[in-house]
């Protein structure tokens, strides 16, 4: 095997947009058994915006306005959608005095004097909030493959925002592609279980691990790596550190988070899905010259 070969394979998977930062994951990338891919912002654009807006008690566009205030300091994507959403409809935010991003889960702030906390149904449970008036309809948006976001106002549930995203150019071809070639996909994501199974659905997808908090992402890596499997994770966020660096291949999206991308053992710097498989082809073409 000679070092020149190797070094034309990566450079033949740079030009295309494929950046292995390190020579040893080639191995495993060549041996890999699953591809674990995070949801938001991976499989689906991760530009989500807010399709229907529930208020209870209150108007929408006040509901939407104490929402926005709240998540105005938050860089998470469905934060941006919902202060989008507010200055769509013309809602101006209150005064944001405090706010405290609770990873996972959402955000809980303080606006003109009131508690808001704006997120899943875990942090509704942590704040003992009764969400059961909303459930009929978050079921059904969820089915639809949208995202619940709750908005309690002073411990009261005070509305819900569905959120939705599209999937990604690609991803069905690619997850097909990766089924050809012999590997077992799976869906990882912190979002809700029907939300998921809805999205994973539509992209033909049938193992899906949901409601997964940032360390429980890495611990199903570990698991599957304990079942024998050579895992390779796809991710772009924060969330996705842990599980990019347990992986035995981390790959992370090119627009992704820096410490994302610093995780991961291959950067797909333009973004495409495509990435995936272009870098699994070489990997398998670098090995065959090393072994
Ligand atoms: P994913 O694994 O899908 O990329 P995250 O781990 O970032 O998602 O978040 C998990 C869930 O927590 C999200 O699906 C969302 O319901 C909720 N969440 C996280 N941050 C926020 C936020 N700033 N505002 C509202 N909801 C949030
Ligand atoms: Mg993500």
């Amino acid at each position: 095997a000679s070092p020149l070969a190797v070094v034309a394979g990566l450079g033949h998977a740079a030009r295309r947009g494929v950046v292995i930062r390190n020579v040893e994951c080639v191995e495993k990338a060549a041996k890999l058994t699953m591809v674990v891919f995070d949801k938001t912002g991976t499989l689906t654009v991760g530009r989500p915006e807010v399709v229907e807006v529930k208020a209870y008690g209150l108007p929408e566009d006040q509901l939407l306005a104490l929402a926005a205030a709240a998540e105005k300091r938050s860089e998470h994507p469905i934060a941006r959608s919902i202060v989008e959403a507010a200055s769509r409809a013309g809602a101006e935010p209150p005064e944001l005095e405090s706010f405290t991003p609770i990873p996972g889960q959402g955000v809980v702030a303080v606006v003109s004097g009131r508690t808001v906390a704006v997120g899943n149904e875990k942090l509704m449970k942590g704040f003992e909030v009764d969400t059961s008036r909303a459930e009929k309809d978050a079921e059904r948006l969820r089915e639809l493959g949208a995202t619940i976001v709750y908005v309690a106002v002073d411990g009261q549930l005070a509305g819900i925002l569905a959120v939705a995203d599209k999937p990604r150019p690609h991803a069905r071809e690619v997850i097909e592609t990766l089924r050809r070639m012999g590997l077992r996909v799976a869906m990882l994501t912190g979002d809700n279980r029907t939300t998921a199974h809805a999205v994973a659905r539509q992209l033909g997808i049938d193992h899906v691990i949901a409601e997964a908090s940032p360390e429980d992402k890495a611990d199903e890596i570990r698991r599957l790596q304990r079942s024998g499997e050579v895992v390779a994770m796809v991710g772009d966020g924060v969330n996705d550190a842990a599980s990019l660096a347990q992986a035995d291949v981390g790959i992370a999206m090119g627009r992704g988070t820096d410490i994302a991308k610093e995780a991961g053992d291959i950067v797909l710097v333009r973004d495409d899905l495509r990435g995936v498989i272009t870098a699994i082809r070489a990997a398998r073409g670098i090995y065959r010259l090393i072994k």
